[in-house]
């Protein structure tokens, strides 16, 4: 089992939804690849609609193709509350394929569609790809990608923040990290920049393939096969001349919208 958290992580508690849920009621929702339960049918069907049209999208810009219909729709529960959105998708695998998933989300229902959405669904996507973990870094660096503008934005100045405060890790550490480190928010930060940079550079398919090369072949070697850099040390200098001249330059989220993609 492998648990993948949104920045609301913190505050989500897995084990206590479980056990709450069923006390909401509420109703659900079938798609052909997703189940939703929720408080309101409405609801549990534009979840389930929004969900739909994320993963036709995100896995075309990624993959170039749409997945295969799920065999076994993959669960989301809708938790409604005031605040910012937040989710956790977690993941089994077996013999190199996704074997069982399921998908929490929590926060405002707006919040909801427009970011904690787009992001759990991006994790499945690449967990489909990969058919095993993906590094922490990348799956929730590029995961945050496709939130929606202010999300972007406000994790551009986490990454400006962090390198002022030479809270970064070098590049060679950052790809190996296999637990969250204690510094949550850098941590995202520094994966959601190193993704946004090598998507400006290369795009997404590229990216995903120098992530499955980098975890089969070694960081060195994928980042001389994908980027036609030496080694990770010099794709770091890279990022960090990419990320004075253009995210500290003041050049935000430039990076395509992938909801708006088609
Ligand atoms: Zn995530």
């Amino acid at each position: 089992m492998d648990a993948h958290h949104g920045k609301g992580c913190a505050r989500l508690a897995p084990l206590g939804l479980l056990i709450l849920l069923p006390a909401l009621g509420g109703a659900s929702y079938r798609s052909a690849n997703f189940v939703v339960e929720a408080r309101t049918p409405e609801i549990a069907r534009q979840v389930a609609e929004r969900a739909e049209s994320c993963r036709t999208t995100i896995a075309r810009a990624y993959l170039g193709h749409e997945l295969p219909r799920w065999r076994i729709p993959c669960p989301i529960r809708v938790r409604l509350t005031p605040g910012e959105a937040g989710g956790v998708t977690s993941f089994g695998f077996h013999e190199g394929k996704v074997s069982d998933q399921s998908m929490t989300v929590e926060g405002r229902l707006d919040r909801i569609l427009a970011s904690a959405l787009p992001h759990e669904v991006t994790h499945t996507i690449f967990a489909a790809y990969l058919g095993g973990p993906m590094p922490r870094w990348a799956d929730e660096g590029a995961s945050l990608l496709s939130e929606d503008l202010a999300e972007r934005r406000r994790h551009d100045r986490i990454s400006i923040d962090l390198l002022a405060r030479r809270g970064e890790l070098p590049l060679s550490r950052l790809f190996v990290v296999e637990e969250y480190p204690s510094d949550l928010m850098g941590f995202y930060g520094q994966g959601y920049s190193i993704s946004r940079f090598l998507i400006e550079m290369g795009g997404r398919p590229r990216f995903l393939e120098f992530v499955r090369d980098g975890m089969r072949d070694g960081w060195d070697a994928s980042t001389r096969a994908h980027y036609q850099l030496a080694n990770v040390h010099e794709l770091d200098r890279a990022w960090r001349a990419w990320h004075r001249l253009v995210v500290q330059g003041g050049q935000l989220a430039q990076t395509d919208d992938i909801m708006a993609m088609h």
